[in-house]
């Protein structure tokens, strides 16, 4: 056995003894889900922690501690967990009955804030998540283009189903994906010069997410509108995670509008929301008064939960200003992360832009999927275990998501829980080939 592995073991056996009541109840989850589990990422060696509730930034476990919450429901927990004028929404429009069947006093607020904000949102549909936002965008664009092969980046998620990270998925619905590597313009103009023809719709992600929070050069994603124009592909931006990097996601910072733009995650205010939306070459197709128009359904489509939560935040608790300053606060606090891990070792990397942050382990700044090393994938799985008995939880993959209420005083929580593990681990995680 490695001296990693005995670190890592030791570690998961002190984690054992704290928790026996999260150890019990998913002992017991396991006689009616496969592994307890009904959501795989949630999932990590030994099992995960069971939580009771969560206030503001912190959670609060069956066990009886109380953990700062880096988890921040992988990025749909911007606004943490009880949020007084969000709640407030939400009791509000459950008081005027749930499930209404008709347009709802919410709906169009919200679309009128997502048109507002986000640049290539002329027209929006909503739907139920991110996953759904995904291949509605991807058969809206087989459509409209009569074409069918999409481009994808290794190591991409745009969800359950569309899913690129090490080496495929069993799972994903059957199209005809053609997988590039993130960051290489060069290849994306050498594609679309063969291809361009074949090629109905390209998803990318500003911040490649799941892989490690690695985020796109710019001019990467200029190649890609750049190409997709010329080709007649839609480019589709998933925005599901970075649309809350400042005030109308990656695609205003940068200035590069795509054809359509999926939404996600915190944009419900914490409930089930996706959205997809973009030209209104394209939206307008879904017009019910237009002949031949295309339909989309789905009974919670306007749910007045999403709708009314998702308003209050859009308009007031992460308003335009708000979101530019949340993100100039944690983009500080990132590169602050950066640099004091670089003091440790110069193979240390903050990647990820703002409120979404991973840790990379190599010599030089990771700029796609295959730059996760062992010695990455090593730190993350000693921080994990490290944070949560400390009183930090970070994803069990090791994503560390920023939200609204966390204080300056937790932020430096989280900086030294990170700083200390570093310090006892680095250098056991580094010597991993
Ligand atoms: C979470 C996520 C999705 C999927 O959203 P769900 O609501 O979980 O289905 C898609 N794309 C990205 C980039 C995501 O982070």
């Amino acid at each position: 056995m490695s001296a990693l592995d005995r670190v890592i073991d030791d570690l998961k056996e002190e984690y054992s003894q704290r928790n026996p009541r999260s150890q019990a109840m998913m002992a017991m989850a396991e006689n009616w889900m496969p592994g307890g589990n009904t959501r795989s990422v949630l999932h990590f060696d030994p099992f995960p922690l069971v939580i009771e509730r969560g206030e503001g930034a912190y959670l609060h476990d069956v066990d009886g501690h109380v953990l700062l919450d880096c988890v921040g429901e992988f990025s749909a927990g911007l606004y943490g967990h009880s949020d007084p004028q969000i709640l407030g929404a939400v009791s509000t429009a459950m008081a005027s009955g749930i499930v209404l069947g008709a347009p709802n006093l919410y709906e169009a607020r919200l679309a009128e804030l997502v048109c507002e904000r986000f640049p290539s949102v002329d027209l929006v549909r909503f739907c139920n998540s991110g996953t759904e936002a995904n291949v509605l965008a991807a058969v809206t664009a087989r459509h409209v283009t009569g074409r069918s092969a999409i481009v994808v980046f290794d190591g991409a998620y745009h969800g359950g189903v569309m899913t690129f990270g090490g080496g495929g998925n069993p799972m994903n619905v059957p199209f005809d994906w053609i997988v590039l590597p993130y960051n290489d313009a060069e290849q994306v103009r050498k594609t679309f010069a063969e291809e361009g023809r074949r090629i109905a719709a390209a998803f990318v992600e500003p911040v490649l997410g799941a892989a490690g929070n690695i985020a796109g050069q710019r001019e990467f994603l200029q190649a890609l509108r750049d190409e997709t124009e010329k080709s007649g592909s839609v480019l589709i931006f998933d925005e599901v995670k970075t649309s809350r990097l400042g005030s109308g996601g990656v695609q205003k910072q940068l200035g590069i509008t795509p054809d359509l733009t999926t939404l996600g995650k915190y944009l419900g205010g914490g409930f089930p929301l996706g959205a997809f939306g973009g030209s209104e070459r394209i939206m307008s197709r879904f017009n019910p008064r237009i002949a031949g128009n295309l339909s989309h359904a789905g009974t919670f489509n306007n749910n007045v939960c999403s709708m009314a939560a998702g308003s209050m935040g859009l308009s007031e608790v992460f308003s335009e200003e708000i979101a530019d300053a949340f993100l100039e606060k944690t983009e500080t606090f990132r590169q602050q992360l950066d640099r004091d891990l670089k003091a440790l070792s110069p193979r240390f990397h903050v990647s990820g832009m703002g409120s979404l942050i991973s840790i990379h382990l190599r010599e030089t700044a990771p700029e796609r999927a295959a730059d996760t090393t062992p010695a990455s994938l090593a730190f993350r799985r000693v921080l994990n275990l490290t944070g949560l008995l400390s009183g930090v939880a970070f994803t069990g993959r090791g994503d560390i998501f920023l939200s609204l209420p966390m204080t300056d005083q937790d932020l430096a929580t989280i900086r030294a829980a990170i700083l200390k593990t570093a310090g006892e681990y680095g250098a056991l995680c580094l010597e991993q080939a």
